[in-house]
C-alpha cells in the first residue's frame, strides 16, 4: 500500500498518517524529515539542501526525487509499502508521482486533508498556546496562501486518475481518522 497525504499546516494530516501507518502497520515518512536526515549525514547533497530548508524555500525537484526513491524503495523491500507526508507540494512534483511510484507499485492513493485558512490559523494558535513550536505569523499566512494557489491543480490531477481521497478535516482527530478510513476502503474496492 502506497499512500500520499497532503494538506495545508495544522491541517492534522501527521496525526492522521500516524494513525494509518499504526493501523496498516507501514511506516511514516516525512519528506521534509527525509531531506534533514540528508543533512544530517553531511551528503553532497544534504549540503546543498541545507541553505534551502533553513530559508523555508522549496528544495530541487531531483533533491525530493532522490530522497524519495530510495525511501520508497527501501519500504517495499522491508514492508508492504509506506505513508508519505509532505509530498507533492507543487503541481509539477505532482506530476512525478507517476513515475516514482511505477516501479514499485501499480497503484497509489492521494488523501486530501481540507481545511479553510481561518481553521488552519486557529488550530496553529492553539497548538502554540499548548507549548507546541511557535511560526511566524507572515510565513504561516505565506505559506497557507501558496498552499491556496497551487491545490486545485494537484487535486484535479488525481482526481483525474482516480487516485484522490478527499477528506474534510474540520471535526474531530476520531471522525477525521473513521472518514479517511472508511474513505480508503471505499476507493479499493
Ligand atoms: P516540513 O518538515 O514538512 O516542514 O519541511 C521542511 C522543509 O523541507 C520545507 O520547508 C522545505 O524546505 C523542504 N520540503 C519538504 N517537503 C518538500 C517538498 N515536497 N518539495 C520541496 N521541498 C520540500
Amino acid at each position: 500500500m502506497l499512500l500520499f497525504v497532503i494538506g495545508p499546516s495544522a491541517s492534522g494530516k501527521g496525526t492522521q498518517a500516524n494513525l494509518l501507518a499504526d493501523k496498516y502497520k507501514i511506516p511514516h515518512l516525512s519528506v521534509g524529515e527525509l531531506l534533514r536526515k540528508e543533512i544530517e549525514k553531511g551528503t553532497e547533497l544534504g549540503k546543498l539542501i541545507d541553505p534551502i530548508i533553513r530559508e523555508g524555500k522549496f528544495v530541487p525537484g531531483h533533491a525530493t526525487t532522490h530522497v524519495l526513491n530510495e525511501a520508497i524503495e527501501e519500504a517495499f523491500k522491508t514492508n508492504h509499502g509506506c505513508i508519505i507526508d509532505g509530498f507533492p507540494r507543487l503541481y509539477d512534483q505532482a506530476l512525478q508521482i507517476q513515475s516514482l511510484v511505477d516501479r514499485h507499485t501499480d497503484g497509489f492513493k492521494v488523501i486530501h486533508y481540507r481545511l479553510s485558512v481561518e481553521e488552519c490559523i486557529r488550530r496553529q494558535k492553539e497548538r502554540e498556546a499548548n507549548g507546541g513550536k511557535r511560526t511566524d505569523d507572515a510565513m504561516l499566512a505565506q505559506r497557507l496562501k501558496s498552499y491556496e494557489e497551487d491545490i486545485e491543480q494537484i487535486l484535479e490531477y488525481y482526481r483525474d486518475i482516480d487516485a484522490l481521497i478527499e477528506v474534510d478535516a474540520s471535526p474531530g482527530v476520531e471522525e477525521i481518522f473513521e472518514d479517511t478510513c472508511r474513505r480508503l476502503t471505499d476507493s479499493f474496492r
